[in-house]
């Protein structure tokens, strides 16, 4: 990790009168430098990731709109940082000091759902709950489901290609885009992608902006497939005394090829700060919790095969359920996980993924990191992806403190590495992993995301600084 708080871009100074004559040129409405609407767009959701505060803010509403934009910033040399609900973990919608902040809060219509070819056709801005709300009334399944499902968008989900619950069965968001209309830096409009169930033509440019992080072109409609609904799930919730229990829980339904839709993790600190919270009914002795859903037509079968799997690692307690609202309030716990954990301090918040077979390791250095850091670590993520949410309670205002957390950050995120993960599982790479990224990379294809990034930006305006070092 590089950054060491909190930290502002250094200032670069703007010329005011230029700045003044620029604002004029944009489309009617589109455009506030309203210092205090300016300051509400510095910054994603994250912690101790790089930022500063924009020149301004744009908020187009359509393809015209934002390619105009970005053909008068081109011509201006001002960086752009495009933004969605701002719920991204790792800096990504930060923004550079005197940037220009553009904002798809204007786009957000459903453009299409075909239910004879199964996809759906959205603007950018749209909040993915309400794409999952629609395909559902038109009796379809649009499967990616992040914790942050009722305020992310649908652009926001595809530049960090998102993950969720429902990965482990169904994948990422990557996995349901099939065509992309965006913007490049100098304002030029790009259709990439199809709407037919195959194609193979040419290179695959849909999924080179997937999870590209707003730093090759800005997207202005997506196009994603739909699936039939699934059958109702059944979940389960097995309870461990020791959280290496658990990850060995995880590794086994894997290897008995259960059929299970999520396989979620919680640890005692975790369900400890959910229980405050959402008072659920959480025993205080239980050390971590699995929580288990299956909806496949099998799913009491293939519960009772996780259970069987959980019970031979050590379950102490398995509660099994096909009733949806005790199934709703166990999702609620999970979702709760991050913002119960942040009621308990200061959170830096990682997001690792490793194979699964080695969950029970990276835990277990979790837990050795935080008894010699002296931190307390909640644990939490969708275990049987691999990918764990590590997350570290520190306190900001204390020099020791931020310097521990840092400590804990890096060796859990090394030790990913090491056991042959990535340094990110779905939030991205953002400013605050972007030196993380050239260490997981080999030098040719880290040179190969520089040239990518230049042929398709080579002024370099599109988010600087995310993703690959400034
Ligand atoms: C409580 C909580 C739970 C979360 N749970 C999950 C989870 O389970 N899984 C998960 O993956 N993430 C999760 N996240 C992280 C976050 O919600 C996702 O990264 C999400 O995809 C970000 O969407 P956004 O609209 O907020 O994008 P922003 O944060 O605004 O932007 C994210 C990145 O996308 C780029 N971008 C946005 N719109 C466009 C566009 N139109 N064109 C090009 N680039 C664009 C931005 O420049 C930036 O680089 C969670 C966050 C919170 C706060």
């Amino acid at each position: 990790m590089t950054e060491g708080k909190d930290i502002a871009d250094p200032e670069e100074p703007t010329d005011a009168g230029d700045r003044a004559g620029l604002a004029a040129r944009f489309p009617a409405g589109v455009l506030t430098t309203d210092p205090d609407v300016v300051a509400g767009y510095a910054h994603d959701e994250s912690r101790l990731s790089r930022r500063s505060l924009p020149w301004a803010v744009a908020s187009p509403a359509n393809t015209e709109e934002v390619a105009h934009c970005l053909r008068l910033a081109a011509e201006a040399g001002i960086p752009v940082v495009v933004r969605g609900a701002g719920s991204g973990l790792s800096g990504a919608a930060n923004a550079p000091t005197g940037s220009l902040v553009l904002s798809t809060h204007r786009m957000t219509s459903i453009l299409e759902i075909d239910t004879t070819n199964r996809l759906a056709v959205v603007q950018p801005g749209v909040i993915t709950g309400a794409l999952r709300a629609a395909a559902s009334e038109a009796g379809l399944f649009y499967p990616p489901d992040p914790g942050s499902v009722a305020f992310s968008t649908m652009g926001g989900n595809v530049a960090t290609n998102a993950g969720g619950m429902c990965c482990l069965k169904y994948g990422v968001t990557g996995d349901y885009v099939i065509g992309l209309e965006a913007v490049l830096a100098d304002g030029r409009v790009l259709r990439t992608g199809r709407r037919t169930l195959k194609g193979v033509a040419g290179y695959d440019l849909t999924h080179l902006l997937v999870g590209s992080e707003g730093t090759l072109a800005i997207i202005t409609e997506i196009t994603v497939r739909l699936l039939p609904a699934p059958a109702r799930a059944s979940t389960m919730v097995a309870m461990f005394a020791s959280l290496s229990d658990a990850g060995r829980a995880v590794a086994a339904i894997g290897e008995d090829a259960v059929d299970t839709s999520m396989l979620e993790l919680l640890d005692r600190t975790t369900l400890g700060a959910v229980e405050r919270k959402a008072h659920l009914g959480f025993d205080g002795d239980v050390a971590a919790a699995l929580i288990v859903q299956s909806d496949a037509l099998t799913s009491a079968d293939e519960l009772a095969a996780a259970e069987a799997a959980c019970r031979r690692c050590g379950a102490t307690e398995v509660v099994v359920s096909s009733d949806p609202d005790e199934a709703d309030l166990l999702l609620q716990a999970r979702r709760l996980a991050l913002p119960a954990l942040e009621a308990l301090g200061d959170c830096l918040l990682d997001d690792v993924c490793v194979p699964r077979s080695r969950v029970v390791d990276l835990v277990e250095h979790i837990q050795r990191v935080g008894v010699e850091e002296g931190l307390e670590i909640g644990v939490f993520g969708h275990a049987g992806d691999g990918n764990m949410h590590p997350t570290i309670i520190f306190d900001e205002s204390d020099d020791a403190s931020r310097t521990a957390a840092m400590r804990a950050f890096d060796s859990i995120t090394a030790c990913a590495l090491r056991l042959g993960g990535t340094v990110t599982g779905e939030h991205g790479v953002g400013r605050l992993k972007s030196a993380w990224l050239l260490r997981e990379l080999d030098p040719v294809s880290a040179e190969m995301h520089a040239r990518v990034r230049h042929a398709l930006d080579p002024q370099g305006l599109l988010n600087p600084g995310c993703l690959l070092p400034g």
